[in-house]
């Protein structure tokens, strides 16, 4: 049997990480067996439906390096092929028409609950006569279309992820709804459950992969299969994501969306092997740090737990860090150059690239997500703001003296060179009889405004390049002298 694996995300919101984490152990499962991954987009709720959240999902397994090797195929495009199976189910009886109303619902719930039972449909309108059918009809109530449940069946499965996973008929809340609020003789819009399961047949997904949110579906679903005279495929329930306090990772924890860690500055590399961690484990000896491909090679869901997966920041900021310290300098220098041009930082792309290139290999080794290089690039684009700390140095003693003497020591017309700053900062030491020290921290409180950041002696090479070094020492001795 040749694997067929999918990912069905709804375009109701952005790409969420759940998902694209469940896309990526389909992705890993495909590719280890050879298989292919397709993409659905489950768009039949047409009122949360929305083009951008499809383009926002596009775009963002794109990014991330889950190519896929059949669609998008779009539900929107398949009511046909619904409606065929829903009639094929109500001809052979296994389905039919409900007319409940809301409120008769609602009174059945109420009932239910006074008398401490589970909710659940009674099945109330499953053999109901062709005369009270049309009595409803012509009452102009609206049917729903219900798939028959068998209260005595129990449906069993080996999940790939949990072994075997039992359900009983009577806990499935009675005769599902497939089909909400057809017309007398159309089969109006095809829920979930149903169409997930034609499509999953009509694609021949041999396997299906989902979050654990989906597992009491699946019984529903199995008995779709059987209904619809298809074989059920393998099914694989992965361990949701939870927030820090143990629940599902949800919009209340911040960011959840690929493209909101995309704009943090995250990058694929670190985003998908921080979501394969997320559930699955390499064997020995595979270090934690993988590409997708690699991992492909050592998929499989014996390594998947089954126990929830604890979003950490820290070691995805650990093994995003990992990629972009490992980056080549052009690369780096590609990805920062928009960060930049948000930040609206003054620049050429094509004159300045060298002296772009040289601040990325500067500050590449300390960071771990790629906006942070705004803030702390700001001094080699921006005019300075002193922090108060490095203005209350640049007023001690001997900080103005070491500045002039810096000035006076350099040719304004001559690049510097690493040696070159070197000797100047030995000879002013020298000749002012100053501590070293204070030399040092006088000349990054004037170049960059603070007393810590990136280094310093390439800060002054990066300053002086552009002809910025001197003005600020400059400026840096007048606060000296205020
Ligand atoms: N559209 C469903 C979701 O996004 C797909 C679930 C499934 O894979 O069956 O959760």
């Amino acid at each position: 049997m040749s694997v067929r694996v999918r990912i069905a995300p709804s375009p109701t919101g952005n790409l969420h990480i759940g998902t694209a984490r469940t896309a990526v152990f389909n992705w890993l499962f495909a590719r280890h067996q050879g298989g292919k991954f397709i993409l659905r987009i489950e768009d039949t709720d047409l009122e949360r439906s929305q083009p951008e959240f499809t383009q926002n999902i596009l775009d963002g397994l794109t990014w991330l390096g889950l190519t896929w090797d059949e669609g998008p195929f779009f539900q929107s495009d398949r009511m046909d092929l619904y409606a065929q199976n829903i009639q094929a189910l109500l001809d052979k009886g296994l389905a039919y028409r409900a007319y409940d109303t809301p409120e008769e619902l609602e009174a059945m719930r109420e009932a239910q609950k006074a008398r401490h039972e589970a909710p659940r449909y009674d099945n109330r309108h499953r053999n109901l006569t062709p005369e009270q059918q049309a009595a409803f009809e012509a009452e102009g109530r609206k049917a729903v279309i219900r798939f028959k449940i068998d209260d005595d069946r129990e449906i069993s499965w080996i999940d790939l992820v949990r072994g075997t996973v039992t359900w009983k008929g009577r806990d499935l809340g009675g005769d599902i709804v497939i089909s909400r609020a057809a017309d007398t003789h159309g089969i109006g819009q095809p829920l979930y459950n149903f169409v997930v399961v034609v499509d999953d047949i009509e694609m021949q997904i041999s396997h299906v992969i989902r979050g654990e949110d989906h597992i009491g579906n699946t019984p529903k679903q199995i008995l779709l299969y059987e209904a619809l005279g298809a074989t059920v495929p393998e099914f694989g329930h992965t361990p949701l994501i939870l927030n820090q306090a143990g629940q599902k990772l949800s919009k209340r924890d911040g960011v959840t969306s690929i493209s909101d860690f995309k704009q943090m500055g995250y990058t694929p590399e670190g985003i998908t092997n921080y979501m394969t961690l997320l559930g699955w484990s390499p064997p020995e000896p595979m270090t934690e740090i993988f590409t997708l491909a690699e991992a492909a090679q050592q998929f499989g869901f014996d390594r998947v737990n089954k126990a929830g997966a604890k979003f950490d920041w820290d070691k995805l900021n650990w093994l995003n860090g990992q990629y972009l310290h490992s980056m080549p300098v052009e690369h780096i220098t590609d990805t920062l150059i928009p960060y930049w041009r948000d930040a609206n930082y003054p620049f050429d792309e094509t004159r300045d690239r060298n002296w772009l290139e040289q601040i990325a290999a500067l500050v590449a080794p300390s960071l771990s997500r790629l906006d942070e290089a705004v803030p702390m690039t700001r001094y080699l684009f921006m005019p300075l703001t002193f922090t108060e700390e490095a203005k209350a140095h640049l007023q001690q003693d001997g900080s103005a003296t070491a500045l002039k003497a810096i000035l006076a020591a350099t040719d304004p017309d001559t690049q510097l060179t690493e040696d070159a700053i070197q000797t100047v900062i030995k000879q002013v030491v020298k000749e002012q009889n100053l501590k070293k020290g204070l030399v040092m921290k006088s000349l990054r409180a004037s170049l960059t405004g603070a007393l810590q950041g990136p280094d310093l002696v390439q800060s002054w090479l990066l300053l002086n390049q552009k002809g910025m070094d001197r003005d600020r020492f400059e400026q840096a001795i007048a606060i000296s002298a205020s």
